[in-house]
């Protein structure tokens, strides 16, 4: 077999084409996802039906979403519109909305790593309709989401995510349960939308998304200079953070408190 043939199909690496070969690892991640009948059930990226077969053994229906056209032509052949509803297209501009059926909301996916971050943010839109999300990502990417203050991996990513969601990492596969094998570890992470209440919540999330970019701009320096042009050193003693702290020492309430405290101000 040429190393980057998989079911006689040629790995595309532009849309990061890595299929799951293990079947025990397909098994356990399956098992995490736990479908039942009844929940309405999406796949991004079903690829050559790696995870799809096994879901479908468990439920009546699945939707996915995929952007290969040779692809999307395989799943056609194989399954029947009425067990699979494949939506074409980019997953990055993919409403999820419009699935919503009356079940529970599941999305799940070995997500293409080189749109990773983009399609993370782009799901946070559809986050209060979910009821949990399963992906296989980078494990250095699934590091930073579930990263707490105080590790270097504590970013942006972080931050952002653990606004809206709680997440876990739930175990870690190597490149030896994909063809063709990536270089680095993968790891499966669930991430289960935070129900949130007015005081955790942001009230110009605009504003909180701004603020946590500019503190994480130049994360080794200390807030009271790279939070300068939006928060001076009173407000933030004020609001009992220490103007000398760095962007990773902070937690996500002590992010959503500054950006509240600057919409609730007059200057903002
Ligand atoms: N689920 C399969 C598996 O586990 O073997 C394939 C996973 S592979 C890492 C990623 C899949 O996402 C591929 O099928 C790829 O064609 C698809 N994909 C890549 N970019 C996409 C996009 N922007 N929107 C939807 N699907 C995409």
């Amino acid at each position: 077999m040429k190393p980057r043939e998989h079911q006689g199909h040629v790995a595309r690496k532009r849309f990061g084409q890595n299929f799951l070969v293990s079947d025990g690892v397909i098994r356990k991640i399956v098992d995490a996802i736990n479908p039942r009948n009844g929940d309405t059930v999406v796949e991004i990226g079903p690829g050559l039906g790696a995870l799809t077969g096994p879901l479908l053994e468990r439920i009546d229906h699945l939707h996915v979403v995929e952007i290969d056209r040779d692809l999307i032509a395989r799943l056609k052949d194989r399954y029947p519109p009425e067990r699979l509803t494949v939506h074409e297209g980019d997953a990055l501009e993919f409403d999820f909305a419009t699935l919503k059926g009356e079940g529970k909301f599941k999305i799940v996916g070995n997500l293409p790593y080189n749109i990773s971050s983009p399609l993370l943010f782009h799901l946070v839109a559809s986050a209060p309709l979910v009821y949990d999300m399963h992906f296989m990502l980078q494990k250095e990417v699934v590091d930073r989401m579930v990263a707490a203050p105080g590790s270097s991996h504590f970013g942006r990513l972080s931050v952002m995510l653990q606004y809206h969601y709680f997440m876990e990492r739930l175990f870690i596969v190597p490149p030896g349960a994909f063809n063709p094998p990536p270089k680095v570890d993968s790891a499966i992470v669930r991430m289960i939308p935070k129900k949130v209440g007015p005081g955790d919540t942001a009230k110009d999330e605009a504003l909180f998304a701004k603020l946590v970019a500019t503190a994480f701009s130049q994360r080794r320096k200390m807030l009271r200079n790279t939070l300068r042009s939006m928060v001076s050193e009173a407000q933030l003693t004020a609001l009992d953070i220490k103007p000398t702290a760095r962007a990773e020492d902070l937690s996500v309430e002590d992010y959503v408190r500054i950006a509240n405290s600057l919409s609730d101000s007059p200057n903002a």
